[in-house]
This record gives C-alpha cells, structure tokens and sequence, in this order.
C-alpha cells in the first residue's frame, strides 16, 4: 500500500503541466518533452494559466496567440519521438468574473481545459485573512466559499475537468488539517454533485503529495465518493512548475483512480473526446 514517491515511468498522461508561459514556472516547453520521453510519458497537456483578475501574476502574462504558437510547434518538435503534446490551459474560475471567462473560451479553442478554484483576491483564505476566518465557525462554513466557487465552475458546463478539488486544504494549513476535512465528507457533496450532473471530469492532482498536506487533490475517498455518485470522468496530472516534478506521485493518482474501479482517463484531442485505458499494471494493485 505504500505509495511511490518519484517521478512516474510508462505512463499515458500527464494531464497537467505549467511551462515557462506561466508566471510561476521557468521550464521551458522542450525540457519537458525530452523528460516525458525519458520517463515513458506518451502524452502531456500543457496548461498554463489563464486568469481574467487584473491583480493576479497570470493576468495577460502572455497571449493566446503565444500560448498556442509554443505548443502546437513543440507538438510538430515531438511527434516523430512518439510524444503527444496538447494544447491546454488551466483557467481560474470565480464567478465575478464568469462573463470574462464564457468570452475568452468563446473566442479561442483548446484542447483540453482544466477549470480550478484558487485563494482569489478578498477571499477569506488569503493567507493573512485565516485565522480570523476560521473563528467560531464550523468546517463547513469554513470551506462553504471555495465549494461554491467549484460547484459554480462545474455548473458552467465549460470544462473539461475541475482541477485540484479540494485544494483549499491547502490554504487552511496549520490551522485546519486535512484529517478534520476528511473526518466531515459531507463538506465535499454539493459540489461533487455538481461535478457529477454537469458532465464535468474530476482531476486527481498529484501536486498535493509533495506539499505539507501529504496527499492527493482530492484524496482517494472523495474519488471513491465521485464514483458512487455516479462520476464517470477524471483525469490525472502532477501540475508540474519545475522538471523533476512532471509527473511526480502520478503512478499514485492513477492507483487511486484504479481501486475506485476507474478504468479510463477521459481527455479531448484536438476536440475530440477520447478514452485512455488506465496501464493494465494498476488493474491488480
Ligand atoms: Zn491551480
Ligand atoms: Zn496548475
């Protein structure tokens, strides 16, 4: 049971990856690609981040234009070294600025779209706002602002997956532990519910393994839970900002979805939704 730590080998997808085009990554495009074939990755999507505050480092970092002209070419680079690159982004979503978002993913196409929550501007869980948040409330209050924001998210039907579910566990640390969340599941139902109807996949970010919090966004239980609900798309990245975290607990995200008796990632190329079979050596584990 005990989970390998590395960057994964033989793998299918890496569904998350920031490069340079990103604020908060200085890895250039191809150091990845010549990292995946190494490892065994036959497939990255590229999702930089796209977010539509003008107070957040991603505001207008670069263009579409530019976001698209550096994958596509790497693609072209890549394709005869039998690696697959797609053209993706990681958009924030908050609902101020929804009519922002409907406009870009009118305007422009991608491959493949990751909506994710993050600690937005006057957010109760910007670092300094914390304490004072979680005073005299109860879990559920607690965390009720960042599920609604997800819960939305999935409701706008524009994504192909929620990104790191529940990374809000992250924000709250030290002053709320993900063992107190995972102890109240009900906290996660409205929005899984809302993933579920919607049609919207759920990613299994592996990211969380190396942070403080020790697990995946979410952790197994709630992918379990998304199961039982009736979820049937997740997809699996390491959101990886520097090399040697691409694909880095991944094999551990693709166990978790294995046992809650997924059989397939669920990924669009080039528009096209396609089914990625989960590496038959995750079947037995
Ligand atoms: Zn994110
Ligand atoms: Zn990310």
């Amino acid at each position: 049971m005990t989970a390998t730590l590395d960057q994964a080998r033989d793998l299918p997808l890496d569904a998350h990856v920031h490069t340079d085009l990103s604020p908060d990554s200085l890895v250039p495009i191809d150091v990845y690609a010549a990292l995946a074939v190494e490892l065994g990755i036959a497939e990255l999507a590229i999702t930089d981040h796209v977010d539509f505050d003008p107070r957040d480092p991603a505001f207008e970092y670069t263009s579409f234009e530019e976001r698209e002209r550096s994958v596509r070419q790497a693609a072209e680079r890549w394709a005869d070294r039998g690696l697959a690159i797609r053209f993706g982004a990681e958009l924030t979503y908050n609902t101020s600025w929804d009519a922002d978002l409907r406009d870009h993913l009118a305007r422009y196409r991608y491959d493949f779209t990751i909506g994710s929550v993050h600690d937005w501007p006057g957010s109760p869980y910007v670092r300094s706002r914390i304490p004072r948040w979680i005073e005299g409330r109860g879990l559920d209050e607690i965390v009720g602002p960042y599920f609604e924001q997800v819960a939305a998210a999935a409701r706008t039907g524009l994504f192909d997956t929620i990104g790191h579910f529940d990374v809000v566990k992250r924000y709250l640390q030290p002053y709320v532990m993900p063992a107190q969340l995972a102890a109240q599941p009900d906290i996660y139902e409205a929005a899984l519910r809302a993933i579920v109807e919607s049609g919207t996949g759920l990613e299994i970010n592996t990211s969380g393994l190396r942070h403080s919090v020790g697990e995946t966004y979410p952790p197994a239980a709630v992918v379990e839970r998304f199961r039982e609900l009736g979820g049937v798309r997740v997809t699996a990245g390491s959101d990886a900002h520097r090399s040697d975290w691409l694909a880095w607990g991944l094999a551990e995200g693709y166990r978790i979805l294995a046992r809650a008796e997924f059989s397939d990632l669920t990924f669009r190329r080039g528009g096209a939704p396609v089914a990625i079979p989960l590496p038959e050596r995750f079947a037995l584990a």
